[in-house]
């Protein structure tokens, strides 16, 4: 049996799942990613399951993916090889939590960065602690196109994912409440419950109606083409892959230029 990197829990209607790699900041790698879409998946054959809840173990949600496995697997990859790996695992397993059938709830501490950011905000709702921080760097400390699912106008308004991308800005959490992404910021001690009182609430919720609810609110974005800007956004970002400015950046090797970097969240070496 292979090493676990979730710890999943059922708490009445509510489904937990943690990201336990606490010691690498919960970098996704690929076993990470494979059990986590194997969860949801688990979890919407659940017919006791009525809300999902996607937390962490330790001081952080996510850094992001795991860079130092991508280097060591991943970093002669070609165009071939980076497509369907990334769409499988970042679009394709990001785009069904987008689609999952029932509400799903975000629970994000400390840091929540790039893939981190990404994948937090491809629940319905997001409750932050107060020491949340946010951001998506990877267009400086990279040279890639953001991240493979452009998720941040759909959440944050265009203005303000202008900014934080081109910036490569941080957003604590009382930040990312006042533009609109976070539903709920408490303090660090009150994220667990706070979290669980509200799925509870969802999850009084007759769950046929929930799910027609949660699709039509989808469809509210998905007419104004959410879905077709996603896929072309994927698109681009895999030509950032195979731009000569990330391949400088990748020259220059991804661990040093995220140790001088420009943003140390990014690194889950230490
Ligand atoms: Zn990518």
């Amino acid at each position: 049996m292979s090493e676990s990197f979730l710890y999943i829990e059922q708490v009445g209607p509510v489904r937990r799942i943690w990201l336990d790699r606490p010691q690498k900041r919960n970098a996704q790698s690929r076993q990470m990613l494979d059990q986590l879409d194997a969860a949801f998946n688990d979890a919407r054959g659940d017919e006791n399951t009525r809300v999902v809840v996607l937390a962490a173990k330790g001081p952080d949600f996510s850094a992001g993916h795991d860079l130092k496995q991508a280097q060591e697997e991943r970093a002669e990859f070609t165009v071939e090889e980076r497509w369907s790996y990334e769409e499988q695992r970042y679009y394709g397993y990001c785009m069904r939590i987008w689609d999952f059938p029932k509400p799903t709830i975000a629970q994000v501490q400390g840091a929540c960065i790039a893939a981190g950011f990404m994948l937090a905000n491809m629940c319905d709702l997001l409750v932050a602690s107060e020491d949340a921080v946010f951001s998506d760097p990877v267009t400086h400390t990279m040279g890639a196109a953001a991240t493979e699912v452009l998720i941040h106008p759909w959440v944050m308004g265009l203005r303000q994912a202008k900014e934080f991308l081109f910036a490569g800005s941080k957003l604590t959490a009382a930040e990312a409440k006042a533009i609109g992404f976070v539903n709920q910021v408490v303090p660090r001690d009150q994220l667990d419950p706070a979290t669980l009182a509200l799925a509870g609430r969802i999850a009084q919720a007759p769950p046929f109606a929930l799910k027609i609810l949660k699709k039509s609110l989808n469809r509210s974005a998905e007419v104004q083409n959410m879905r077709q800007a996603l896929s072309a956004h994927f698109d681009l970002h895999q030509l950032s892959h195979v731009s000569s400015e990330y391949l400088q950046t990748k020259e220059a090797g991804l661990a040093s230029a995220i140790r001088h970097g420009k943003v140390r969240t990014h690194d889950e070496e230490k």
